[in-house]
């Protein structure tokens, strides 16, 4: 089957995930179509979401606006897979801390923004991932960092003593990039075990 990805695009890194996915899709022998998302009525004709990095300030505000945000939860409560990375797990989030993102509550985790980047702005790690035999080699840029999960999210690996990747029902979110790497794996992880083939 083709699956049509959706990548939110009104801000951020979004070639990058149209590549992901189409290599995560290739090792399932299937293709992926990627659409970019900056206005309504792309969403509800998507089988899989990527919400990317960026400014979440800016995103919020964006998909908001443009009546983008609404369609995004629709997806998420009819199940289909979403992957929120970096500021689009900050959008996603229960709680961004932070006034001015008015965030999806699509997985119910509050997020510091920028708090691993006090540390260091960018560094990259080899993370144990939960269901992946090797480490996957995480990258993090001004990343959020995750500091309560509720009681329905699955904590899929940790930094530093903190959650980095967290599943909660149809919605997978990494504070990481994931795209920005050769390595498909969390995109596999996020669309291919829970997409019907
Ligand atoms: N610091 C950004 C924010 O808070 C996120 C960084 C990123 O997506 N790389 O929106």
């Amino acid at each position: 089957m083709t699956l049509r990805a959706g990548v939110l695009a009104v801000q951020g890194d979004v070639s990058e995930h149209g590549d992901a996915i189409r290599r995560a899709a290739a090792a399932h022998d299937q293709t992926a179509e990627v659409v970019e998302i900056r206005e309504s009525g792309v969403v509800p004709d998507c089988d899989v979401l990527l919400l990317p990095g960026g400014e979440s300030t800016t995103i919020s505000r964006l998909i908001h606006r443009e009546g983008i945000a609404d369609e995004i939860q629709s997806h998420v409560e009819a199940g289909k897979p979403v992957l929120a990375t970096c500021a689009g797990l900050i959008v996603s989030a229960s709680d961004a801390q932070d006034d001015r993102v008015d965030t999806l509550n699509v997985i119910d985790v509050s997020v510091e923004r920028n708090a691993f980047g006090r540390q260091k702005d960018s560094f990259e790690a080899p993370l144990a991932v939960e269901g992946l035999d090797d480490p996957f080699p995480a990258v993090f840029i001004r990343a959020p960092v995750i500091d309560y999960v509720g009681t329905d999210v699955e904590v899929l690996a940790t930094w530093d003593d903190h959650p980095v990747a967290v599943r909660e029902g149809p919605v997978v979110g990494t504070s990481f990039h994931p795209e920005l790497t050769e390595d498909p794996r969390i995109h596999d992880l996020a669309f291919f075990d829970s997409v019907e083939s």
